[in-house]
């Protein structure tokens, strides 16, 4: 089946249109800076043909238009009709307690979807509006939503309830959900077929390290805990967030400063994390950089970072009753062999022992645990607009085949 993959941000929208039959991708590209005249759209066909258009695009309406035109597009384009889109599998991020896996979108859902705006209210109306402009452009093409909140929603109660007032959660859905799902799933299930093993049988730790980053902590494929919680603002250090505080900080710190509530958001999200403790970059790549030539913030950033991920690791192998194996994903994940070393040192005491030689190699995905490790490590680029187009594939067939049956 040939799937639209779609992520549509408040002001991008990023596609993939992939064949699932042989998982190939035929084209991908980005429009960024959505609502100006100076839109940029980048599109690449899977032969490297490559073309930058710089135009007006004042809503994704128009953005949606544009991503069909340039797939359809004589020179540039992959398809001849619009009608070779079998179907569109949206990125979602916030599916609250109301989606535990991917669903094929009806009025209901997208109604549910606006119902749980205000757990995401920077992400989940892009999508909803990404969705609206397929149905008005796309007619009677099947739609999927694949979210990222998903794959944690069997998490316990002992693992998602904070320890406020219970009517906070009854009545505003304050928990723990978790994101980056469907990387934590694709990352856990390809690291047991490298293992050769089942992936039911398994105890596995996966740490999503990019701009956002999470750890999970997954057992027998169920994620039965995960760092990020009511938003991707808790856990781990990020590039610009804070991740795990003492929540009277901000608080104290509105006093001091006299801040505001939409000030102090900004502060936790977009002046903290890395960036904040170092003041050189969000970068990691900077961060190190500036590092080796002596800065110490950026080393304290660093050792910050890293220090948290130890902790998490530590954490949920307790959680888990043991561990088979450590994925290391994401931007951060897949190219830092710092970071990794940094992570996983001193961790011998669980039988973690990692292979330098195989840590700094610069090739994709790989063990990179000695052959006598009890845990195995892996790096594993992620692949999250795969897992939602080959969701979207199965999920669209098995209700062709539910509406042939009536
Ligand atoms: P992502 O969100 O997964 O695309 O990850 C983006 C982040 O990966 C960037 O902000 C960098 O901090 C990090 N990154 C990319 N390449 C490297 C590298 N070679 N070394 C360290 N960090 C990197």
């Amino acid at each position: 089946m040939k799937v639209l993959v779609l992520n549509c941000g408040s002001s991008s929208v990023k596609y993939q249109f992939i064949s699932t039959d042989d998982k190939k991708v035929l084209a991908k590209g980005l429009i960024e800076r959505i609502g100006s005249s100076g839109a940029i759209l980048t599109h690449q066909r899977y032969d490297g043909d490559t073309i930058k258009i710089t135009g007006e695009i004042l809503d994704h309406d128009i953005a949606i238009e544009y991503v069909i035109a340039v797939l359809l597009s004589k020179n540039h384009g992959v398809i001849k009709d619009r009608s070779e889109i079998e179907a569109v599998g949206h990125r979602v991020v916030h599916g609250g307690e109301d989606f535990s896996g991917s669903v094929l979108i009806t009025d209901a859902v997208i109604q549910t979807l606006r119902n749980n705006i205000e757990l995401a209210p920077l992400h989940n109306p892009p999508n909803i509006k990404g969705i609206i402009a397929c149905q008005k452009h796309l007619p009677g093409i099947p739609q999927v939503g694949v979210f990222d909140t998903a794959f944690h929603q069997k998490m316990p109660p002992k693992a998602y309830l904070y320890g406020i007032p219970y009517i906070l959660y009854k009545k505003y859905k304050i928990r723990r959900y978790g994101f980056h799902g469907t990387s934590h799933l694709f990352v856990s299930k390809r690291a047991a077929q490298l293992m050769n093993q089942p992936y039911e049988k398994l105890k596995i730790i996966t740490c999503h390290l990019g701009n956002g980053c999470s750890v999970a902590a997954i057992d027998g494929g169920i994620s039965i805990d995960t760092s990020m919680g009511f938003t991707p603002l808790e856990g781990l250090l990020m590039g610009t967030r804070c991740g795990d505080l003492d929540p009277s900080i901000p608080l104290h710190v509105m006093g001091k400063e006299e801040l505001t509530l939409a000030e102090v958001n900004t502060m936790l999200n977009k002046h903290s994390g890395l960036m904040g403790i170092s003041g050189v970059s969000n970068d990691m790549r900077e961060i190190i950089k500036a590092m080796n030539e002596g800065n110490e913030r950026a080393k304290f950033a660093f050792e910050v970072f890293c220090y948290k991920i130890k902790k998490y690791i530590g954490a949920y192998t307790a959680a888990l009753g043991g561990l088979d194996a450590i994925v290391f994903t994401g931007g951060i994940g897949e190219n830092s062999s710092e970071v990794r070393k940094e992570v996983i040192s001193n961790l011998e005491f669980l039988g973690i022992e990692l292979d330098e030689g195989k840590n700094n190699l610069t090739n994709g995905e790989r063990i990179i645990s000695k052959d006598n490790s009890k845990v195995k490590v892996f790096v594993i680029p992620t692949n999250e607009e795969l897992v939602i187009a080959l969701d979207t594939a199965q999920i669209v067939s098995e209700n062709q085949v539910l509406v042939n049956k009536n």
